[in-house]
């Protein structure tokens, strides 16, 4: 069978009545099964506990939207048993094989699109378009992986002398942990853990706390698809309480995780360390927070960079890792582009997101609305509040967007990762400036320029210090195959998901030479 070519998994549009209505056909179905409980699996086995991670819609915090059991020690213990054992087989599993379960998934989570959309927007409290985005990268994750894993298969060339033969070839590594953040809770949850599975490990995953039940519901489509039983264990669990456990075991060969700095650089420290009854050295993938700016240039399209900023910045509430959460500004146009942006703000609608028309909704907890907040109150202090600066969390957790002028590049808020709706506005001299305020921070993940001058692209292109840049255009939306993704700096291990490098940093390349 010949492969069809990769291409992404085109957005929802939702401007058609049709698409309307099968959108909420999705969300009634999500409601009609909201609060049952999810068990773990370990080696295919279903297993309830009576500890329970609740999970509620951000929007809502009456409403439960699954309570998923929670793996103790034991049970983490157990699913990497299983996981270990398991792995003598699977990495046996032809890759064309491997490569088909993610299809199968792809095309399973695509008949039922909207209905993973629709539990994104009750457990994540995305609006439409935002969780449509992530489910499409979710089917992405899978088309993308399973083709490049083809690729990898047939091996790499390496030469032999006469009467040698030699060969280059690509084996898994061992039991993977994956642990995945909220913020992109299909997608990411997904696409590191199909990297993984797909290139020959088996894998003990543990979502995000706040967003387990999407996890249980993919659990569910990768055995559908055939996935045999052990490859995939689903260890639910405090990350405070269990990350440590399955990071440091002996068994443990990989981690792959997504999240923040702090949790990042904890894993990458304890990984480093050998273990009694431990025969290798851990690789850490990670990819981590950011402090993204959008650079604007005097010579530049007003209206799309005014249009950019604020997209990127508030799009999903400004929890992305590529939010725009700086915005630096050559003075000449400064003070256009910022009564712009403040005016575009105005525009936009916060509330609950079950309403296709709602533009932001809730950020993700309590603990992240108490942060953004007093990042607000810092904010205050440190440049001129424009609009927003409010919160509400009576009933959801809901902020305003937020913007603030004038502000200092050394400030905190131009400095650290809020993962909120906050956007600081810092003032250039000139576009070398610009450059030099937009490198001032330790993360490198995202960042655009909006210019019409084609040696400031070019000077950008070799200076501005971050994985992925953009020109013209806001800096979030990266898509799977077009724009791998993944920072420098603290945002991470220099990795790119999506990429056509991506699956070999799950991967080990043996040798092999025969004296014919
Ligand atoms: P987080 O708090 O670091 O949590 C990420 C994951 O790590 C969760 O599953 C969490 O479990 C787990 N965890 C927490 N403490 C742990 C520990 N001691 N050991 C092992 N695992 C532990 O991050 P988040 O709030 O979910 O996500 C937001 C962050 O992710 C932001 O910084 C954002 O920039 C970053 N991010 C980066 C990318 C990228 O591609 N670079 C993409 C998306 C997000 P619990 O939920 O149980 O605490």
């Amino acid at each position: 069978m010949k492969l069809i070519p990769y291409k992404h998994e085109p957005f929802t549009d939702f401007s058609k009545e049709e698409n309307q209505k099968a959108f909420k056909e999705g969300l009634e179905l999500v409601d009609s099964y909201l609060g049952q409980d999810y068990p773990l699996t370990i080696g295919g086995e279903k297993i309830t506990t009576e500890d329970k991670i609740v999970s509620v819609n951000p929007a809502n915090k009456e409403q439960v939207v699954g309570r998923v059991s929670k793996a103790s020690r034991e049970l983490a213990e157990k699913a990497m048993n299983e996981a270990y054992e398991t792995f003598q087989t699977w990495r046996k599993v032809k890759p064309e094989t491997r490569a088909d379960i993610l299809f199968k998934a792809a095309a399973i989570v695509r008949r039922r699109k909207h209905e993973f959309s629709a539990i994104l927007v009750r457990e994540a409290g995305k609006p439409w378009n935002e969780a449509d985005a992530d489910t499409a990268e979710a089917i992405d994750f899978m088309e993308y992986y399973g083709r490049q894993m083809l690729r990898i298969a047939e091996g790499f060339k390496v030469e032999s002398r006469p009467g040698e033969y030699n060969q280059f070839n690509y084996i898994p590594l061992g039991v993977g942990v994956v642990i995945s953040p909220w913020n992109f809770a299909f997608a990411i949850m997904a696409g590191t853990a199909v990297a993984a599975i797909v290139s020959g490990n088996t894998v003990l995953l543990k979502p995000a706390s706040t967003t387990p039940v999407v996890a249980a519901k993919f659990i569910e489509v990768l055995e559908e698809a055939g996935l045999p039983k052990g490859v995939i264990n689903f260890i639910p669990g405090s990350g405070s309480e269990m990350g440590d456990y399955i990071v440091d075991h002996p068994k443990t060969r990989f981690v792959s995780f997504t999240g923040s700095r702090d949790v990042g650089t904890r894993i990458y420290e304890r990984a480093a360390k050998v273990n009694p009854g431990q025969i290798w050295l851990k690789r850490v993938i990670a990819e981590m927070g950011g402090k993204d700016t959008i650079v604007v240039d005097k010579e530049a399209d007003l209206e799309l960079a005014a249009k950019s900023i604020v997209a990127s910045a508030f799009g999903f509430s400004g929890q992305k890792c590529s939010a725009c959460s700086r915005a630096i500004i050559v003075e000449d146009v400064y003070d256009q582009v910022l009564e712009r942006a403040v005016e575009l703000t105005k525009e936009l609608t916060l509330g609950d997101t079950t309403d296709r028309e709602t533009f932001m909704g809730p950020v993700n907890d309590q603990a992240a609305f108490d942060k953004i907040m007093s990042y607000i109150e810092i904010g205050k202090e440190e440049g001129e509040l424009m609009i927003g600066g409010e919160g509400d969390d009576s009933k959801g957790y809901f902020i305003k967007p937020t913007i603030f002028a004038h502000v200092d590049p050394e400030a905190r808020i131009m400095k650290e990762e809020i993962f909120g709706p906050v956007v600081a506005f810092a003032k250039a001299k000139d576009f070398d400036h610009a450059i030099e305020v937009a490198n001032n921070t330790e993360y490198g993940l995202t960042g655009a320029v909006i210019t019409n001058n084609r040696a400031h692209i070019e000077q950008a292109r070799e200076d501005f210090h971050v994985g992925n840049l953009y020109f013209n255009r806001g800096c979030t939306g990266a898509i799977v195959g077009y724009q791998p993704f993944g920072g420098f700096n603290m945002s991470g291990t220099d990795s790119k998901a999506g990429g056509p490098d991506y699956l070999l940093l799950h991967m080990q390349a043996k040798t092999t030479s025969e004296m014919l």
